[in-house]
C-alpha cells in the first residue's frame, strides 16, 4: 500500500476552486437530478427561506445557506429524491431603502415625484443584479440547486427598461419567449425553473388572497394605535421587528421638569428622556402605594417620591423634608401643563383635563417616580389615556416634524426640537436640571434612525381575543371567528422538528 505525500501547506481556495471545476467538468449537480428521476424513491422537499436580493451576500448568509445545503446533500444520500429550491426576498423596505440611497432621495415624497412605476421597475433590477451575485456566491459557496444563469438574470434586468417588449430568457429548463415584465413576473415557476423569487405575480396575487379571505372574514379594521414610528422610511414599525434588532446604546439629553400644581402650593417634579413628549403632555402617573415627600429646595416646594429624591436633586444640602404621603393620596389632584398655552392644546381641552393618575408601573428606579404622560405619543401613555378618558394630542405628521397648532414649534423636526424646548422651559421656570442619560433607545432596523411613537391611523389585521385555553378545547365557532387559532390549529397538522416548536413559535 502507498501513500501519496501530503502537502503540509494546503490552500484550501484553491482547493474548493479545484472541486468545483470536478463538479462543472462532470456536470455532478445535473447528474445527481437525472439519478433520483424515474426511481420510486421517498420524497424530500425543501424550500429556502428566502435572503434578501438587496446586497451582496454577508458572511452570516453563508453560513446559514451551508447547513442548509448539508441537509440537502444528506438526505439524497440516504436516498430521497430531493426538491430543493432556492428562494430571494425582492420585496419591501430592504430593497427600497437601497434603491433610495442609489437615487439620493431622502424621504418618501421623493419617490412620489420620481414616480411609482420607475420606482418599482428600479427595484426589480436590483434584486435582479444581486440576486444573480449572490447566486454567484452561492455557486462559489458550493451549494447544489437548481441556480438561474446569473449572466440571463443581468440580461432581464437590462430588458426590464422596456418592460413590455418581448424577449427571450433562457431558463434552466430551455428558453421561454415573454414580455420582460412577464418573465420576471413569473421567475422560480416550472417553465423557467431556477430560484422563486418573491417579486413573482403567483406570490402577489396569493398576498391579495389572503388579505381577501382576511376582509371576507371582517377581520381587515382601520384603527388607531400609538406604534414606533421611523421619520425618515416614514413608516410604522412593529413591536417584533424592534424586539428583534431594533435596539441601540444611545446617549440623549433628557430633562427634569416642574409642573405646577393648581390646587396647592408646589409642584409636581417629573423627568423625561424625550422632551418633545412634553409639548402634549395631559397627565402626571404616580405609583398609588409609593411613599412621596414635599420637599422644599431653594425657593421651591416639589413632589417626588422618597426613593428617588437623592438621585433627582443631587444638592442634598438644600433639601428640607416638609412631609410623607402616599401615590394614592395625590390622586386626581390638578396641574398645569408647560405648554397649556399652545393653540391645539388648548383647543382639545388638555388644560382642564391635566390631573394626576394612578398607575402600577410607575416605578422609582430612575426619574423621580411621576412619570409624564402623553396619550398621543406614547404606547402605555395611550393605554391610560383611554382608561382615564384623556385627550390625546399627537405632535408629529409622518415626517417627525411638529404639525400645525403647536404654535413656534409647529415645522420643527423632532430630532431639533429638544434644545427649543428646553430654552422654552427655561424661560417660564419650569426646568429644574438637564442630564445626559445613556439609555436602550428604539431605532429602525432599516435605516439606523431614532424611532418616536406615533398615535396613527393603520390597518390591522384582527388576530382576535387570545382565549386562554389548549386547542384541542377551542370549538369550531370559535376557531373561525379567530385568526389565532386558525393558524395554531393549521401550525399544528406541521410536524415540528424539534417538537418544541410550536410552542417557541407561539410564545
Ligand atoms: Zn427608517
Amino acid at each position: 500500500m502507498s501513500y501519496k505525500p501530503l502537502d503540509s501547506k494546503v490552500e484550501i481556495p484553491a482547493l474548493e476552486r479545484e472541486v468545483q471545476r470536478f463538479w462543472e467538468e462532470t456536470d455532478a449537480y445535473r447528474r445527481r437530478v437525472e439519478i433520483q428521476e424515474g426511481e420510486d424513491r421517498p420524497h424530500w422537499s425543501f424550500i429556502d427561506g428566502p435572503i434578501t436580493a438587496n446586497n451582496p451576500m454577508g458572511v452570516h448568509h453563508a453560513w446559514g445557506r451551508t447547513y442548509k445545503d448539508l441537509f440537502a446533500r444528506y438526505r439524497f444520500m440516504r436516498g430521497y429524491e430531493v426538491r430543493n429550491q432556492n428562494g430571494f426576498d425582492c420585496q419591501g423596505l430592504w430593497v427600497e431603502v437601497e434603491v433610495e440611497k442609489e437615487l439620493g432621495f431622502e424621504s418618501k415624497l421623493d419617490i412620489e415625484a420620481y414616480g411609482l412605476a420607475d420606482f418599482v421597475k428600479k427595484c426589480k433590477q436590483r434584486v435582479l443584479k444581486y440576486s444573480a451575485i449572490q447566486t454567484e456566491q452561492s455557486i462559489r459557496l458550493g451549494m447544489w440547486t437548481d441556480w438561474n444563469d446569473p449572466e440571463e438574470l443581468r440580461k432581464l434586468a437590462e430588458a426590464l427598461e422596456t418592460p413590455l417588449e418581448e424577449t427571450t430568457y433562457v431558463g434552466s429548463r430551455g428558453p421561454v419567449t415573454g414580455t420582460a415584465e412577464w418573465l420576471v413576473g413569473n421567475l422560480g415557476m416550472p417553465e423557467l425553473g431556477g430560484s422563486y423569487y418573491t417579486l413573482s405575480d403567483e406570490n402577489n396575487y396569493m398576498i391579495w388572497a389572503a388579505l381577501k379571505s382576511c376582509h371576507k372574514r371582517g377581520w381587515i379594521y382601520n384603527g388607531a394605535d400609538a406604534m414606533p414610528w421611523c421619520p425618515r422610511c416614514s413608516t410604522g414599525i412593529s413591536q417584533h421587528e424592534i424586539v428583534t434588532e431594533g435596539y441601540r446604546e444611545l446617549t440623549h439629553t433628557s430633562v427634569y421638569v416642574l409642573f405646577r400644581l393648581r390646587d396647592r402650593e408646589g409642584s409636581l417634579l417629573i423627568w423625561t428622556t424625550t422632551p418633545w413628549t412634553l409639548t402634549s403632555n395631559v397627565a402626571a402617573a404616580v405609583h398609588p402605594d409609593l411613599t412621596y415627600v414635599k420637599v422644599k429646595y431653594r425657593d421651591e416646594v416639589l413632589y417626588l417620591s422618597k426613593g428617588a429624591l437623592k438621585s433627582a436633586i443631587q444638592d442634598q444640602k438644600n433639601v428640607e423634608v416638609l412631609g410623607e404621603l402616599s401615590g394614592a393620596e395625590m390622586d386626581g389632584w390638578r396641574y398645569s401643563g408647560p405648554f397649556d398655552e399652545l393653540p391645539l392644546i388648548e383647543e382639545m381641552g388638555v388644560p382642564e383635563a391635566h390631573r394626576v393618575i394612578l398607575w402600577d408601573e410607575v416605578g422609582e428606579e430612575e426619574g423621580t417616580g411621576i412619570v409624564h404622560i402623553a396619550p398621543g405619543a406614547g404606547k402605555e401613555d395611550l393605554m391610560l389615556g383611554k382608561q382615564y378618558g384623556l385627550p390625546a394630542p399627537a405632535p408629529l405628521d409622518d415626517f417627525g416634524v411638529i404639525i400645525d397648532g403647536f404654535g413656534w414649534l409647529s415645522g420643527v423636526h423632532v430630532y431639533d426640537s429638544a434644545e427649543p424646548i428646553f430654552e422654552d422651559l427655561r424661560k417660564k421656570d419650569l426646568l429644574y436640571r438637564t442630564q445626559r442619560y445613556t439609555h436602550r433607545y428604539p431605532v429602525c432596523w432599516r435605516c439606523g434612525s431614532e424611532l418616536v411613537f406615533r398615535h396613527v391611523s393603520e390597518w390591522f389585521i384582527d388576530m382576535g381575543e387570545k382565549l386562554d385555553k389548549p386547542l384541542e378545547e377551542v370549538t369550531g365557532e370559535e376557531k373561525e371567528r379567530n385568526l389565532r387559532y386558525q393558524i395554531m390549529d393549521s401550525a399544528n397538522e406541521v410536524e415540528w422538528i424539534p417538537e418544541f416548536g410550536l410552542k417557541r413559535e407561539l410564545d
